[in-house]
């Protein structure tokens, strides 16, 4: 058992986070102890090498040009250089008996915004006009903003603007399920509509798809290197199973392995099931306690599943794509996604499939699911049927992101909500974006304020967010 110099704030968790947190307070200053369980950062957006597979595996994260924060911090670290960006989207409609599988792209034009994708849109294959004009008018209702309040669910702005039945399944399905990962009812229209609003109307900088090009970990190294480089102390492999509010004001945390860390001022920048554990080892009577246990029952998780499959040879030539009228979400093709970052030429393909909302698989056996996953996806890419699989892995994130379920917004706490100098940050504290890389870099940076601000500095380290281009300055509240 050790004890350990004593910064002035200590955070737990190297998620998007924590991270974020560590750069804004360390860059302005502070002196910082940044604590994780794992040997890796990234949090849930992490990679590891796979020993059975012999690969490094992650389950690929995207980005949008509007998730500003983000972009921001891997500017300042470097990590930019590793996100290929992508204007054009491709849904693919899978193949029938008498039908090759379609492509529909949607991609910015030379129109303003927000009609910035109206002709790729009024193009695209996978639409009739009817499910087109329910589609414009849907928008219409996120032309201005999207609602503050957040009770009402999806499902019910759907059919209160009337919209088809192959719109839904071909545009608000893929998109939000995608996104917000979790069904209609259990998606607040808020969320959905910031979506459509950031990513679709105001700008076509802010609907620009960005992928990492390296493992998930390797790519938040950079953010902690740059955390590291202004100071901050990063314990990795230290995963603390307790905190205590000593009389002396400190804050004490203490590690599986007996080592103590103290800080008058400490973030817990966890996921809310671990925020929750943390905070039932302190007595019963804890202010913070008592303010935060009972908002943490509100919550509730949403799994993604991830099938990775290697070729013998390529079976695509697209880097990614939104298959429509299956399970599967998602296509990335690994190997030209991370074409730049790897020496040797690739000799086959690798592709991964993200399944989100994935209920019913998390009920399945891997071999279940990959056999699955393999017929679905010949029905898109034929050679699928005559390429040989060298090997596969199937991921299961059972708490993948929490569901912005209607009327979750009031029980998000704020950074602050606790009191006695514990600071809260995560994707799900009250961070104003849905379960994302974003929101969680939000929630650092807003923790990071409410830090400085309680020693009276009136820093401040979010991004604004993307200006509306075209005619929505006109319309953009
Ligand atoms: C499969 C999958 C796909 C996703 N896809 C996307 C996507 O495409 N785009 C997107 O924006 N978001 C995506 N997300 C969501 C995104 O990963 C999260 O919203 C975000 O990473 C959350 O960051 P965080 O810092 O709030 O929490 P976390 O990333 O969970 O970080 C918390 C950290 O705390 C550490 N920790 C926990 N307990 C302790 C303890 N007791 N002591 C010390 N350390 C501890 C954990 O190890 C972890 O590193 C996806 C998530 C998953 C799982």
């Amino acid at each position: 058992m050790s004890e350990h110099p004593t910064p002035d704030v200590l955070i737990l968790g190297a998620g998007a986070a924590g991270l974020a947190a560590a750069v804004a307070l360390s860059g302005a200053g502070a002196r910082v102890s940044l604590l994780e369980r794992k040997p890796f950062v990234g949090g849930r957006a992490y990679s590891y090498p796979h020993p059975a597979l012999d690969e490094v595996i992650d389950s690929q994260h995207v980005l949008l040009g509007c998730c500003t924060n983000l972009v921001d911090l891997c500017n300042l670290s470097g990590a930019s250089q590793h996100i290929r960006w992508y204007d054009t989207i491709t849904f693919l409609e899978p193949s029938t008996r008498s039908t090759p599988s379609r492509r529909s792209d949607i991609a910015p034009g030379w129109l303003p915004s927000p009609g910035h994708s109206a002709f790729s849109f009024l193009r695209a294959p996978m639409l009739s006009l009817a499910d087109k004009f329910r589609i414009a008018l849907g928008l219409l209702d996120f032309l201005r903003s999207y609602p503050t309040g957040d009770d009402q669910p999806f499902s019910a702005w759907l059919q209160r603007t009337r919209q088809t039945e192959r719109a839904i399944r071909h545009f608000w399905e893929p998109i939000i399920v995608g996104t917000l990962n979790d069904t209609f009812d259990r998606c607040s229209t808020r969320y959905a509509g910031q979506v459509f609003h950031e990513s679709f109307l105001k700008s076509a900088a802010g609907g620009r798809l960005g992928i990492p090009s390296q493992p998930l970990s390797d790519f938040y190294a950079s953010v902690a290197h740059l955390a590291v480089q202004q100071g901050t102390n990063l314990h990795a492999r230290t995963s603390i199973d307790s905190i205590d509010h000593l009389p002396s004001g400190l804050w004490q945390v203490t590690a599986s392995n007996g080592d103590r860390h103290h800080a008058p001022t400490l973030l817990l920048a966890l996921p809310f099931e671990q925020t929750a554990r943390l905070l039932a080892t302190l007595p019963e009577t804890s202010a913070p306690r008592q303010r935060i246990e009972p908002l943490l029952s509100h919550f509730t998780h949403a799994p993604i599943t991830t099938v990775h499959l290697w070729f013998d040879r390529p079976v695509t030539d697209l880097e990614h794509a939104a298959l429509l009228d299956t399970r599967i979400q998602w296509m990335f093709n690994k190997t030209l996604i991370r074409r730049l970052e790897t020496a040797d030429a690739p000799q086959g393909q690798y592709l991964e499939l993200v399944i989100s909302a994935s209920f019913s698989e998390l009920r399945q056996t891997s071999e279940q699911i990959l056999a699955f996953a393999l017929v679905e996806l010949a029905r898109f890419f034929p050679t699928v049927r005559e390429a040989k699989l060298l090997k596969s892995g199937v991921l299961k994130e059972a708490r993948a992101t929490f569901s912005v379920t209607p009327g979750l917004d009031r029980f998000r706490p704020t950074p602050d909500a606790p009191g006695d100098n514990l600071y809260l940050a995560g994707d799900w504290t009250l961070s104003g974006w849905p379960s994302t890389m974003e929101g969680a870099v939000r929630s650092g940076r807003l923790a990071a304020e409410a830090i400085a601000r309680s020693t009276g500095n009136t820093a401040t380290f979010l991004t604004p967010p993307l200006p509306p281009a075209g005619l929505m300055k006109l319309f953009s509240r």
